[in-house]
């Protein structure tokens, strides 16, 4: 089992449980001129999260990973109580790729006793797809990385582009807080057969996850009938995909601005566009997205 002390060292990596203690050895790193990357994560760690921390690896003289099942962004208890936690594997898969410094903090060290979201605007981009489906789910995602922000001040943030709208999110997190930090999305690590990455696919039954490539083929066959068919069209095609099969339940899929994430029904030239998709496999809920090759 691991130690649930303050600080904690596993080889070189140093794990920290308490804010203070963290603070204290990051400053030291920093009047050292070390450039300072952070990766946060809420545990049960796959190589879609390991990659993330690989590029902060390239890129700055610490990584700070932080393992924190974040509360406030759950809008159902029961995602919260059956959210994955595997610790001793997270810390380990942590090692294995020269991650330097992990916190996992507890939620009373994050919110005190208040264990609230503040109420932020990111000009209506939170208001689109994951916003409408999971009520206050960004308010809760930017006040614990705006928290973490404050606490470990980084100089790079790395967030992956499959949760493309919490990385928008963060950007706008950064710009209106006018916070000192770099955000950087990175592509969707994917397993073979297409299937993006993520610490819910464990809760997937054998059918659901032989079913759910469909997703990722899905999202591809749209991005191939973009330059050829209308939008409304290629909206059919994805309904029609998931009502022939009966293990995956389409949430909503969405044609949106890159930027802004509003949904288009026409395609502008000069604009970046993305196809964004959310589909239930049972109680196990999938998202993924993709870039349009639109101009
Ligand atoms: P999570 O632990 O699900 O909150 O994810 C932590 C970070 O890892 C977020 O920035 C995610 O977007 C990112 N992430 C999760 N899955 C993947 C993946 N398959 N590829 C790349 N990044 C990912």
């Amino acid at each position: 089992m691991v130690s649930l002390h303050t600080f904690y060292k596993l080889g070189f990596m140093q794990i920290f449980k308490k804010k203070n203690a963290l603070i204290n050895c990051l400053s030291m790193l920093k009047q050292e001129n070390k450039q300072i990357g952070f990766v946060p994560t809420m545990g049960a760690l796959h190589k879609g999260h390991l990659s993330l921390v690989e590029e902060s690896n390239k890129n700055n003289d610490i990584s700070v990973v932080t393992i924190f099942v974040n509360p406030t962004q759950f809008n159902k208890s029961e995602d919260l109580e059956n959210y994955p936690k595997t610790l001793e594997n997270d810390l380990e898969l942590l090692k294995s790729v020269h991650c330097d410094i992990v916190f996992i903090p507890s939620v009373e060290e994050i919110y005190a006793d208040n264990v609230l979201s503040k109420s932020y605007y990111f000009d209506g981009i939170e208001h689109q797809m994951e916003g409408k489906f999971r009520d206050g789910h960004f308010d809760g995602v930017a006040t614990v990385i705006h928290a973490f922000f404050e606490i470990i001040k980084p100089n790079t943030a790395y967030f992956g582009e499959k949760d493309y709208q919490q990385l928008q999110v963060v950007k706008k997190l950064a710009e209106k807080e006018k916070l000192p930090v770099n955000v950087i999305g990175c592509s969707t690590f994917r397993g073979n057969d297409g299937l993006a990455m993520s610490s819910r696919n464990a809760r997937l039954s054998e059918n659901q996850r032989n079913a759910s490539p469909l997703i990722y083929q899905t999202l591809k066959k749209a991005s191939g009938l973009i330059k050829t068919k209308e939008i409304a069209d290629i909206y059919t095609f994805v309904k029609d995909e998931f009502n022939k099969n009966e293990l995956l339940d389409l949430e909503y899929f969405t044609i949106a601005d890159q930027e802004s994430l509003q949904e288009v029904t026409t395609i502008q030239i000069g604009r970046k566009y993305r196809a964004f998709i959310a589909v239930n496999a049972g109680n196990v809920r999938l998202i993924d997205n993709i870039s349009l090759p639109v101009n």
